[in-house]
């Protein structure tokens, strides 16, 4: 028997398509995800500004497991109707990097050479359902999955893949703890995500800086556990940062703005003697003019971090489901499958200049 389902095929630039399309039969190591819910990334609103081939966008995918072969049901732990939260990584499981941990940085699920990845793979791919924007996703055999409890609202669910990176780069790479000064760069669902990871670790201080713009996710911030925020459209951060600590400055420095490279160069002064910076956006940009030698004086530690591995998302998966903290209130915005374009335009900011977190649910 053939099934049916639809999905939102972004077919050019700023632009989606609701189309009917069919099920690809289960091999014994490959299944098919009923989605339940998807997150709209940055990433899927820069795809959606710029499509080049037609392609099925959305990542931060749950949903429940609507068929599965044998082998992907021994594989994975999972049973047809368990819900599960996916990574969008599809790694080769055999490269370096996939054997020491790091499938997040496998070539194999790069797009930008040739790989492929949940809400990035072209539908000339077959078979073609890579995406969230869909009422079902093809389970790859190198998919990574996680289950999920049944009691986890769906809309904190969609947030489990930024809560991952925020786990990953708070507490595995910037390992922050108790009594540590933390400096967050940008208040979007990343920068809320280190906040909230920060705080879950211990940080004694959590200090997160937005512009005027951000005016409403800077008070959202306060309410997820942040301890201070900085207008950085109006206040100088090295100088508040140095009197909320007294002259202590940050243990931990993280930049997730998408910005320009002034964020850089302020995460860099606001950093202690010994501290870390971490820069967790792309820039597209050079530095002019820069004086190297803060890195030197201060030795610094400076990394990029990209993506989570799936420790971390397992830490996120716990930390949604204790329902212990207030995750509900970062949702924004959930539409139905029709309004896959105003979900991409809402979350680009074109609506609404205080969305957070929006999503898509394909059976509404
Ligand atoms: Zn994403
Ligand atoms: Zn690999």
């Amino acid at each position: 028997m053939e099934e049916k389902g639809l999905a939102a095929i972004a077919t050019d630039t700023k632009q989606t398509e609701i189309q009917e399309v069919l099920l690809p039969n289960v091999r014994t190591d490959t299944g098919i995800l009923k989605v339940e819910i998807v997150g709209v990334c940055g990433t899927d609103v820069s795809y959606y500004y710029n499509v080049k081939e037609p392609m099925i966008l959305g990542h931060h995918v749950v949903g429940h497991i609507h068929k599965i072969g044998e082998l992907a049901s021994k594989r994975w732990g999972v049973q047809e109707g368990d819900r599960v939260v996916m990574e969008e990584y599809i790694p080769c499981g055999q490269c370096e990097l996939c054997r020491t941990g790091l499938y997040r940085l496998c070539p194999n699920t790069n797009p930008r050479v040739d790989g492929i990845r949940y809400g990035a793979t072209p539908i000339a791919m077959e078979p073609s359902l890579y995406g969230g924007f869909s009422q079902y996703m093809y389970l790859h055999p190198n998919a990574v999955i996680h289950k999920l409890p049944s009691h986890v609202p769906a809309v904190e669910a969609a947030l489990t893949l930024p809560l991952s990176n925020g786990f990953e780069w708070m507490s595995i790479i910037g390992r922050a703890g108790p009594g540590d000064v933390v400096v967050i760069q940008g208040p979007g669902q990343q920068g809320l995500a280190c906040a909230l990871a920060a705080k879950a670790a211990g940080a004694e201080t959590v200090i997160i800086t937005g512009r005027n713009s951000s005016a409403e996710r800077l008070k959202l911030a306060l309410k997820l556990g942040a301890d201070y925020t900085v207008n950085v459209s109006s206040e100088n951060l090295t100088e508040k940062v140095a009197e909320i600590t007294h002259g202590k400055m940050a243990d931990l420095v993280i930049d997730v703005t998408s910005g320009g490279t002034d964020p850089v160069i302020s995460s860099l002064e606001a950093a202690k003697t010994g501290g870390m910076v971490l820069l967790g956006a792309l820039k597209n940009q050079r530095f002019n003019d820069f004086d190297l030698d803060i890195i030197y004086n201060k030795t610094l530690t400076i990394k990029g971090v990209r993506g989570h591995s799936y420790k971390s998302v397992q830490m996120a998966v716990e930390f949604i489901s204790s329902g212990k903290f207030p995750l509900g209130i970062m949702n924004s915005h959930n539409y139905t499958l029709n309004e896959t374009d105003l979900a991409l335009r809402t979350a680009a900011g074109e609506i609404d200049s205080s969305r957070l977190l929006v999503t898509v649910s394909p059976w509404l």
